[in-house]
């Protein structure tokens, strides 16, 4: 059965890409009838930010994106939330050393600093590897006495995975292909520290996976590099049987293309780069889509074609034919480039196919921020009419306030033009036909108008831009008669009376 996870640490806002790993995790989950597992990695205590989990929660509701098992649903194998499995892992680092596999480290903070300070001196990296930690404090340098001593009086140690000398480690992607890595160009990482009784990412994501039977872990492609480790820690471990397959999703770019879509970029481009609003611990905020007005369909639509793409011109999916056309074959190798005016063209594109009860829902609360009561009716038929020149909610009431109040004001331009000619006099003519008109519908006006226009002789465009002057108070709005019928016979002749006196 097909078990994926999305495995996010908590160590801030989840960014647009994080949320792009859930949703083709959660794609794939639901494409494969399998499940969708949340762990929360939260292992490193340095970089923990209190209020980071509630917000990945909260996005990832916001976005559809359900969650099966895991945390906030619970499931067969609670918890997951590594800091509470914490008691699990030891067992399996010290399974490693005991194998041979890892080995403990004595090093001080103290000390590592000055090897790397040493490495640089002579212009290279430090990389605790093969090559040194036979002669560093290590159980592989000590007398088994001294390690043994040390582990008894309580000094501080790591476990290091004892990464081999010059072997091939050959891994397939389901995205990347095939892959091979030389082992001596890798470190030897830490998977465990006695300092906090706590794993490191490495160790507890291999661990935990194996536990809650993963079968495809797919994630960002920040985490290729530690795939030999993980195939390796795979090996260690026995466990190369059913381990999980691998897809390691392309980066999202900058606008410009330039490099790796950072978090900080949003408050460059003045675009969200995050799903919601986010306040830190220490007061800073960040934008996110859902304040900033967009609709989760729309974003998800966006986030869903940056790396992934159907095979098809079609650019409008809604989450259930995302997962009924979703593949790892058609995501992308190379990294993808984010375009914030595309995110908004999307969210066009919703609005434009909402139905007037969706408008309505939307447009309501706005309404009545403006102290307008009305149906949900004439709130929706008000919206419906103007949302195709929408592209946020918070653009109806621009479009539309003339549905529900008399202009306060006129537009300078159109008010020069109207003093032009006759048209004041034609306005009060054109007040006359209106005032005789007993059925107001949209038709009915609009056929004895016009009749009454050619009758006339009057230029359509000219009558038509004088109406509006007097009704919206501006050069552009919606269809007169569109208008007319809305705001019925008595306040039309109201506007027009304001216009005239
Ligand atoms: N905790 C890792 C992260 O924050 C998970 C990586 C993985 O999925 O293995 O991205």
């Amino acid at each position: 059965p097909v078990r994926v996870r999305f495995a996010p640490s908590p160590t801030g806002p989840l960014h647009i890409g994080g949320v792009r790993t859930a949703l083709y995790n959660y794609l794939f989950a639901r494409r494969h009838k399998g499940t969708m597992i949340l762990r929360i990695e939260d292992t490193d205590s340095q970089r923990f930010v209190p209020g980071a989990e509630d917000y990945i929660l909260e996005s990832l509701k916001w976005c559809g994106i359900e969650i099966d098992e895991g945390v906030g649903v619970g499931g067969p194998h609670a918890p997951y939330r590594q800091s509470e499995r914490r008691e699990i892992y030891l067992k399996y680092a010290l399974q490693l050393v005991e194998a041979g596999w890892a080995y403990y480290a004595f090093d001080t903070a103290e000390e590592l600093d000055a090897l790397r300070r040493e490495a640089e001196a002579r212009g290279e990296a430090f990389a605790y590897n093969y090559a040194v930690r036979e002669k560093l404090a290590t159980s592989l340098a000590l007398p088994a006495e001294e390690v043994k001593a040390r582990l008894d009086r309580g000094d501080q140690w790591v476990i290091r995975f004892r990464m081999p000398e010059n072997e091939t480690v050959a891994m397939d992607d389901l995205i990347r292909g095939h892959v091979e890595v030389n082992t001596s160009t890798l470190d030897d990482k830490v998977l465990y520290k006695s300092a906090d009784a706590l794993p490191t990412y490495h160790l507890a994501n291999i661990v935990d996976d194996r536990l809650m039977e993963v079968s495809h872990v797919i994630r960002g492609e920040e985490w290729l590099p530690s795939l030999p480790l993980h195939y390796l820690l795979y090996k260690a471990f026995g466990w190369t049987d059913v381990q999980p397959r691998f897809a390691h999703l392309p980066l999202l770019l900058k606008p410009t293309g330039g490099g790796k879509l950072s978090k900080r970029d949003g408050d460059k481009m003045g675009f969200p780069v995050f799903p919601l609003f986010w306040t830190s611990p220490t007061g800073e905020t960040a934008h996110g889509y859902r304040e900033d007005g967009y609709f989760p369909e729309a974003f998800i639509n966006m986030l869903a074609l940056l790396g992934w793409n159907p095979g098809t011109e079609q650019e409008i999916f809604s989450m259930q034919e995302l997962i009924d056309s979703f593949s790892l074959d058609r995501v992308s190798k190379s990294g993808a480039r984010f375009q914030p005016d595309k995110a908004r063209w999307f969210n066009a594109q919703y609005m434009h196919h909402k139905t007037d009860a969706e408008l309505a829902a939307l447009y309501q609360p706005v309404l009545r921020s403006h102290g307008i009561e009305v149906s949900d009716a004439v709130a929706g038929k008000a919206a419906g009419i103007m949302k195709e020149r929408a592209t946020f909610t918070t653009d109806l009431w621009d479009l539309t306030s003339f549905f529900f109040e008399a202009p306060r004001e006129y537009e300078e331009k159109q008010v020069r033009k109207y003093w032009k000619g006759q048209n004041p006099a034609i306005l009060r003519e054109l007040r006359d036909v209106l005032a005789g008109i007993d059925d107001f519908s949209l038709e009915n006006t609009e056929r004895i108008v016009h009749a009454w226009i050619e009758e006339k002789g009057y230029g359509m465009g000219q009558v038509m831009n004088t109406l509006r002057l007097a009704l919206v108070g501006a050069g552009k709005g919606p269809g007169m008669y569109d208008v007319t019928s809305f705001i019925g016979k008595e306040e039309c002749l109201k506007r027009i009376d304001n216009l005239l006196t």
